[in-house]
């Protein structure tokens, strides 16, 4: 898979490079609490870094429940994990951070993303040209969802393609996303993010303040 950065923030974030160290995430990887995920959460603490990651969000379908088997943060081996999910809906898929452990599964797109500004959450459009769960462009139209997946491991490149002026046409920001089922495609596809990112807290404020470096298809 081709990916490169675009080029106006890789500027930006070259010349912060000196000072700032630099963490390399993915932002979309499945468990096995995700019915079509082989990947157990111990493959991802034990292989993560290996695979060049400083830190792995876990987005399980429609559930929060691996924070149930992890405490979330900086673990003994240095590995950053963070709970996030994959909210499915009908006007496409997102990643979500933010508390949202008890948000019931099955709302529409326009409210989960309400309900995710509401909460100080973060939302980002998984895939967003995956054939048959491709984003709704109104939400991003309307400003409800402010980042994409530019580059999502699991797509077919045609699909990453189509998605790379989506930055420019819709004014939002571009990060990368393994979208991880199995131990083989863990951190595929990483984002490089410009500050530490330590927490939940962290990763909300990084993407909101643009602190990653966007990515797009090449
Ligand atoms: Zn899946
Ligand atoms: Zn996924």
């Amino acid at each position: 898979m081709r990916f490169s950065f675009l080029p106006e923030k890789r500027v930006d974030f070259l010349g912060e490079m000196e000072n700032i160290r630099d963490m390399k995430i993915d932002l979309h990887v499945h468990t096995t609490l995700s019915s079509c995920s082989q990947l157990t959460l111990e493959q991802i603490l034990n292989n993560a870094q290996a695979k060049g990651l400083d830190g792995v969000c876990i987005t399980d379908h429609d559930t929060m429940a691996a924070a149930d088997f992890l405490t979330e943060g900086i673990q003994e081996n240095g590995l950053c994990v963070l709970v996030g999910m994959e909210y499915a809906t009908k006007g496409g898929d997102f990643l979500l951070f933010g508390p949202f452990e008890k948000l019931p599964v099955g709302l529409p797109a326009e409210a989960v993303l309400a309900a995710v500004d509401a909460a100080g959450g973060v939302a980002i459009a998984a895939h967003p040209c995956r054939p048959g769960r491709s984003t709704h462009v109104s939400l991003l139209k309307k400003g409800l969802c402010r980042i994409i997946e530019g580059v999502n491991g699991r797509n077919a490149a045609f699909d990453n393609q189509t998605v790379a002026l989506w930055p420019k046409h819709y004014q939002v920001g571009a990060v990368g996303g393994s979208d991880a089922h199995t131990l083989a495609e863990l951190g595929q596809v990483p984002t490089q993010f410009n500050v530490p990112i330590m927490s939940r807290d962290d990763l909300i404020l990084a993407l909101k303040e643009g602190r990653y470096n966007p990515l797009i298809s090449a």
